[in-house]
């Protein structure tokens, strides 16, 4: 395996073991630099997130590497820029498309090579979605505009957004067109507020034919995103440009998003993607495996789509058994398809028992405090909050009676935690920021 493969294999591997989101946000943009006598070195696209990704990943990337190569290795974390180009990975890796340059406008577009509307499986649940997504990619700007589309994690809105950006950059080569994500856009702004290039910055997006917009939801809360978005959108609409949105949830639904956006949003036509059943499930793995060149049995598409009901973890899988049939040179059978989805189920069964000690720590980690602050008695807002923060995790998510609870905490009284819960719950009601706080706890205890 070359250091490349096994730098994919290392990252699909990590991206079944760790939250989503900081899959996405952190190891997604690393690399490997280079890998010589059992030294790695490591490098991030995004080079001020590096120290982050070493503090909080070292252990588990290194057990994972360690285990695919089978040998102690030393993980040096370097701040390298690095911009992702067309590689000959092998058909079983996503490779993303060069800088695309149309009439003078550089556009990054990070796009994924098997996003197409050709390698897409139409279903019930989403059938409204793909019309309206090919009717736009064949006349942009006519039909529906803005489209935004919602839906949960792994419907596919993704891959319709970018099936729109591959049509219309073979189709009509000329076109202006972005597609980023609504964190990218944010992360843009802020870079350009920062080196005064806003200029630049609004002629780049105003002048667009086609903006894509992926997990738009992302620049809520953000007020000079949402301004400089609310403008990127009146000119693009303006000009006869043509705008789609995509969101893990309706505009009405997306808190802290200024009320002439959601007017914008809501604007043209609103679909929402539902959750792929059963047969869809086992047609993306079919579709999937054939990308792939990998001859997939039909029963055993079904017995993995049965057993997974998403679709990233689903291709997670997949992809982890295409690697195990690679590395140890056995077929694609029921036996190894048994035994990945096995280790997988077991693993989300553990995900699942959470215990009070995992509440404390990851909420105690969480907020950078010691147990022993937490157990102990002062009650300075910088403990007393991360204390009701557990109270109401154990309280909610593991139903544990008060009493229990104050023991666990060093001995409270029951009121005493009570009063806690009821807080958290109010404030969570009015306050994003805490709300996101102990969305992010959740998710990192529950997957
Ligand atoms: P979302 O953006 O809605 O979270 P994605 O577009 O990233 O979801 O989809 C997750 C995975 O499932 C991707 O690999 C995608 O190609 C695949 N997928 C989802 N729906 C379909 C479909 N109808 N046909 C083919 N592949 C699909
Ligand atoms: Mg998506």
């Amino acid at each position: 395996m070359d250091s490349q493969t096994l730098w994919q294999t290392v990252l699909s591997d990590l991206e079944l073991q760790i939250s989503r989101a900081s899959f996405k946000t952190l190891l997604s943009q690393t690399h490997l630099v280079s890998f010589n006598n059992k030294r790695a070195i490591v490098g991030c696209n995004n080079p001020l997130l590096i120290n982050l990704i070493e503090k909080k990943y070292r252990k588990v990337i290194k057990k994972t590497l360690d285990s695919y190569t089978k040998t102690d290795n030393k993980i040096v974390f370097q701040p390298i820029a690095y911009r992702e180009k067309e590689t000959t990975n092998g058909p079983l890796f996503k490779t993303y498309l060069p800088l695309i340059e149309t009439k003078g406008l550089v556009t990054r577009m990070r796009l994924n090579p098997e996003y197409t509307f050709k390698n897409f499986a139409i279903s019930p649940t989403n059938q409204m979605a793909y019309a309206a997504t090919t009717a736009i990619a064949k006349s942009p700007g006519s039909t529906y505009n803005p489209l935004f589309l919602y839906g949960g994690v792994g419907v596919g809105k993704t891959h319709l957004i970018q099936a729109i950006a591959h049509y219309t950059v073979n189709d009509k080569p000329t076109v202006k067109i972005i597609y980023c994500t609504g964190e990218e856009f944010t992360n843009e702004i802020i870079e350009a507020i920062f080196r005064k290039t806003t200029t630049a910055f609004k002629k780049k997006y105003r002048k667009l034919d086609m903006f894509l917009i992926d997990d738009v939801q992302f620049i809520a809360g953000k007020s000079s995103t949402q301004e400089e978005f609310f403008h990127t959108f009146n000119a693009i609409q303006q000009a006869g440009g043509q705008i789609v949105l995509t969101s893990d949830r309706p505009p009405e639904e997306i808190n802290k998003l200024e009320e002439r956006l959601r007017s914008r949003f809501v604007g043209g036509l609103t679909i929402d993607i539902g959750p792929p059943d059963f047969e869809l499930r086992t047609a993306i793995l079919l579709i999937k495996a054939k990308q792939r060149g990998v001859n997939l049995p039909i029963e055993l598409a079904k017995m993995l789509a049965a057993s997974i009901k998403n679709t990233r973890k689903l291709e997670g899988v997949f992809i982890r058994i295409l690697i195990e049939s690679q590395t140890r040179k056995i077929p694609v059978n029921e036996e190894l398809v048994k035994k990945i989805l096995g280790k997988s189920i077991v693993e989300t069964e553990k995900k699942n028992r959470v215990s009070p000690e995992n509440i404390i720590k990851s909420t105690a980690s969480y907020y950078n405090i010691k147990l022993s602050q937490l157990k102990g008695k002062r009650r300075d807002r910088k403990f007393a909050w991360p204390r009701q923060v557990i109270y109401f995790l154990l309280r909610t998510k593991l139903d544990i009676s008060l009493e229990q609870i104050g023991v666990l905490l060093g001995g409270r009284d029951h009121t005493t935690i009570l009063y806690g819960v009821n807080k958290v719950s109010r404030i969570l009601e009015k306050n994003e920021d805490m709300r996101v706080d102990i969305l992010r706890i959740k998710k990192e205890l529950f997957g």
